[in-house]
């Protein structure tokens, strides 16, 4: 082991299981890419000032958890904490609202951080997958997205999540159930840091995960009863449309979320196989986000899906994926035949078969055992004598039978088997 270990609440991607997070990553941009969606790419870090504004001082995402620090030239920076603010951040300086047809649909896969305290699921370094649609309001857009999150999950054999649903209201009507919920608050026994909470965004109260807080908000005004007709007429066309695509959902009134910059729709995806961190994925629309960060008026809906989560609600629910053999032919070199080996190997491989070759000098009983565990379903095995005569030994690892094959031949006669 080396004197360093993986930093607190992070760790290491590694084969055998690293090719789980790749596959879930494939299978959440998949429906994306099918759906008019073009690939981002961000920094990994940005101007603090932007998640501040962006996500909200009072988030425990911005005020406790984000990464801020001064680099050398002065600039106040933060690693992401998340991905909507900077691909909203990314899309206004490009312009990409004015040059082509709203809206501008996008995705984007990468690491996150957040100084969380680490547990079986929340970790300080993760990665997301993630998509937003700026720039248009139509309910169309937020079932688009839910649907095809539905999608992905299915895709890869994932059932037992649920589809949490909410209207969080807009600039009309949300201050005056915000009002409402104040006042209520201001009547229960809370910790001062909650107090605050209260006075600055007491939606987020509602959210609170204590049992004893959540004892004293039942009875607490509920933001359905407060919805605009505008809003009211919104949900309802997402939820028909929703629902006429066969995605099932639950209402959850409760439903908020961390973030501050949620109008209207707001869905999170919960996996029951989870304990406490359930949560694999969540969104919502965010009207106000562009105005908020010095943009014009975008209207825009988006929503991310956790990786890592997603990989632990696979492992919980025993579902395999079907990833295929890593390498289909392996090379064992005998005597002098390793340049004629390498040279077939690299002609395979050029020609799309995956394809390795044992290293480092081992005799016959070692490279085979580099075969049989590479998964491969073909050897070929060749030592001088085999070279004398023109031949490999092309050896079937699921059945054990083997036989000579001209040198000649061996890339062709591989290709067909394999295909
Ligand atoms: P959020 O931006 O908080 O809505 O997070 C979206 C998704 O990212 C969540 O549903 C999780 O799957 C994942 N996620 C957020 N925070 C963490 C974390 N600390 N560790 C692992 N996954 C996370």
């Amino acid at each position: 082991m080396s004197t360093f270990k993986a930093p607190k609440g992070t760790y290491d991607l590694i084969p055998p299981v690293s090719v789980k997070f790749l596959a879930v990553r494939e299978a959440i941009a998949a429906p994306l890419r099918n759906s008019g969606y073009g690939y981002i790419e961000t920094p990994g870090f940005e101007d603090v000032g932007l998640f501040a504004r962006g996500v909200g001082e009072s988030t425990d995402i911005v005020s406790k958890e984000m990464y801020a620090f001064e680099t050398k030239g002065g600039d106040q920076l933060a690693l992401r904490p998340e991905g909507t603010a900077s691909v909203l951040r990314a899309a206004l300086e490009a312009s990409l609202h004015k040059k082509g047809n709203l809206p501008v649909k996008l995705w984007y896969s990468g690491s996150y951080y957040r100084y969380e305290r680490p547990q079986a699921g929340r970790y300080r370094h993760f990665s997301q997958v993630g998509a937003e649609a700026i720039g248009a309001e139509d309910p169309a857009l937020d079932a688009e997205l839910i649907i095809l999150a539905d999608q992905a999950y299915r895709s890869l054999g994932l059932r037992n999540f649920r589809i949490l649903l909410n209207s969080l209201g807009d600039k009309e009507c949300r201050p005056v159930y915000r009002e409402a919920l104040q006042s209520f608050l201001s009547g229960l026994d809370l910790d001062a840091e909650t107090v605050r909470r209260a006075e600055i965004n007491p939606l987020r109260v509602l959210d609170d995960k204590r049992a004893d807080v959540q004892k004293q908000l039942v009875g607490a005004p509920v933001l359905r009863d407060y919805l605009c007709d505008a809003c009211k007429q919104y949900h309802e066309e997402v939820r028909a449309l929703i629902t006429a695509a066969g995605v099932a959902f639950e209402d959850d009134e409760k439903l908020v979320r961390g973030l501050d910059y949620y109008t209207r729709t707001t869905f999170e995806f919960v996996h029951d196989g989870l304990g406490s961190q359930s949560a694999v994925g969540g969104g919502g629309r965010y009207d106000g986000l562009s105005e908020m960060i010095g943009g014009p008026a975008l209207p825009s809906v988006g929503w991310a899906l956790g990786v890592d989560r997603t990989v632990l609600a696979l492992e919980a629910e025993g579902v395999e994926l079907d990833i295929p053999a890593a390498t289909s032919v392996f090379a064992v070199a005998l005597g002098e035949a390793k340049p004629v080996l390498f040279g077939l190997v690299t002609e395979l491989r050029r020609a799309g078969v995956a394809a390795d070759i044992s290293y480092g000098g081992k005799g016959l009983k070692g490279a085979m055992k580099d075969a049989n565990r590479s998964g491969a379903r073909f050897a070929i095995v060749a030592g001088d004598r085999d070279l004398a005569e023109g031949v490999v030994q092309l050896k079937d690892l699921e059945s054990g039978e083997q036989n000579p094959v001209a040198v000649t031949e061996v890339v062709e006669v591989l290709r067909a088997q394999l295909a």
